[in-house]
């Protein structure tokens, strides 16, 4: 196994040494600590030599540009022997990141410089670049395409060294049926531009436009004399390019540049979409809470077996509604409604089939009444409508054309059938006078037990004083 690598932590806040040193360590480093200039250089230069410093810039004693400038002196040198130049990278970390700051930082040999406060996982990355290049791009994907076996190669070591993965292809047809099997996983294109058969810019196109790689960088390797045809690879939809001789740093530092926007795009286009992700299914939560506010609203109104209203919710709207038609000077009436001989149902035919009939009871009524009348289950076989501006003799129509169409009904659930009729008692406001709410619902009732008293499948009109009292 490689040897581990030590990076030396130069900070003097205690926190911030601990924050970078838990990052380092993650991604397998050694880490030392220095509170200021004069302790890094002893570090620096004792029995472990850093591989790599981070450097604050405001410190007691020394600050880092002066560190960092005593660290580049020859008598240095020769602890870091096994770096080039013997120079130790460093990488400054500071919260006075300006112009300034870093052109002095770099003209005295920085290697990198990161502004406080730093995102989580920058300093690891910023070591990474400068100890493990070949880590920096390890999951990109790059596609050579030259007619020269010599510049793939030259290119392919070029990109090797950061990692990258590279395709290679000799022309441009080869190219474009190597790229068709693999447009999502390219990162970059590096292309020449003469090239027999199929040219650079034909490959350009046909990418951009054909396989719709909008946003995969292609940088293209021109020779000195095609000067004027920049212009021409701009329009097929270049991003940059290298003219031939060139410097592999030039190369390094373009490719670099490129891939670098292009993780940056994928990060965010990563961000926007788990946000889009999230959003969602906020969005879904928030329907679904809806979806069971209302239900259990309903349900707080609601009777469960037939989904007319509850007892509890009749009183309420009882009261609302007495109250405003007395306001008002209006009519209000009220039909209380019990099945006839349900009992004998419900033991004759079970349980259920007596459920079966209710709930076939309560849809006549729900279809007979107005939008603006309230129909409830009282309790039971026995239903209460409420109607609004309805005289004594539209409540009497309705009642006997409920009762008719009720009793005509056959209840039929596939196993059993049977007719059952229902009494019915009316009262109303105008013309019973009830004092308050409740006495009329009373009054209702006590028409309800004549209808059961005379035979039953009958409407009674409650009127006062005639022994409709049970006792
Ligand atoms: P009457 O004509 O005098 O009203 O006679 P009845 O048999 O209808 O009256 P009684 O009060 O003696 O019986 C009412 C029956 O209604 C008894 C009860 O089991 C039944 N019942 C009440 N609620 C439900 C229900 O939710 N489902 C079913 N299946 N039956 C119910
Ligand atoms: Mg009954
Ligand atoms: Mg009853």
């Amino acid at each position: 196994m490689a040897k581990q690598q030590r990076i030396l932590v130069v900070d003097d806040s205690a926190t911030i040494r601990t924050t970078i040193r838990k990052e380092l360590e993650a991604g397998g480093y050694l880490v030392d600590e220095a509170a200021d200039g004069i302790s890094a250089l002893a570090k620096a230069t004792g029995q472990e030599t850093p591989d790599c410093i981070t450097l604050d810039v405001e410190m007691p004693r020394l600050d880092g540009f002066a560190t960092c400038r005593k660290l580049r002196e020859p008598r240095y040198a020769r602890f870091f022997a096994h770096h080039p130049g013997g120079q130790v990278p460093v990488i400054f970390v500071t919260g006075l990141d300006n112009l300034d700051g870093r052109v002095k930082g770099f003209q005295l040999g920085a290697t990198d410089f990161i502004a406080k406060p730093f995102n989580r996982g920058e300093i690891l990355s910023a070591v990474d670049r400068v100890l493990r290049p070949e880590s920096i791009y390890q999951h990109m994907t790059a596609l050579v395409v030259d007619d020269s076996l010599l510049i793939r190669n030259i290119v392919g070591q070029c990109l090797q060294k950061f990692g990258l993965t590279v395709l290679e292809a000799a022309d441009g047809r080869e190219a474009m049926a190597l790229l068709g099997g693999h447009t999502s996983s390219i990162d970059i294109v590096i292309t020449d531009f003469n090239m027999p058969e199929v040219n650079g810019d034909q490959l350009c196109r046909h990418l951009r436009s054909e396989l719709g790689m909008r946003h995969v960088p292609v940088l293209f390797l021109t020779a000195a004399d095609e000067q004027d045809t920049i212009i021409d690879l701009f329009k097929a939809g270049a991003t940059d390019y290298v003219t031939k001789p060139f410097v592999q740093e030039e190369l390094e530092a373009r490719v670099r540049v490129h891939l670098e926007a292009r993780k940056l795009f994928s990060q965010l286009f990563d961000e926007v979409r788990t946000r889009k992700k999230a959003e969602e299914e906020l969005l879904a939560q928030a329907g679904e809470l809806q979806r069971l506010n209302e239900k259990l609203q309903d349900q707080a109104v609601k009777d469960g077996l037939t989904g007319l209203y509850n007892h509890r919710h009749f009183q309420e709207e009882l009261q609302r509604a007495f109250g405003l038609a007395r306001r008002h000077g209006q009519e209000l009436s009220c039909i209380l409604t019990d099945l006839d001989h349900f009992k004998q149902v419900n033991d004759t035919f079970g349980h259920p089939f007596g459920d079966f009939v209710l709930k076939g009871f309560s849809k006549i009524l729900q279809k007979m009444a107005r939008k603006t009348d309230t129909v409830a289950r009282y309790g039971g076989e026995e239903f209460v409508l409420l109607l609004p501006n309805t005289s004594v003799q539209g409540a009497m129509i309705l009642a006997d054309r409920i009762r008719k169409s009720a009793g005509d009904h056959l209840y039929d659930d596939g196993t059993n059938s049977r007719k059952v009729t229902a009494s019915m008692g009316i009262a109303s406001l105008k013309a019973n006078a009830p004092q308050e709410a409740r006495d009329l619902l009373e009054f209702a009732d006590q028409a309800l037990y004549r209808s059961k008293k005379e035979g039953r499948n009958r409407v009674t009109l409650y009127e006062a004083g005639n022994g409709q009292d049970p006792d």
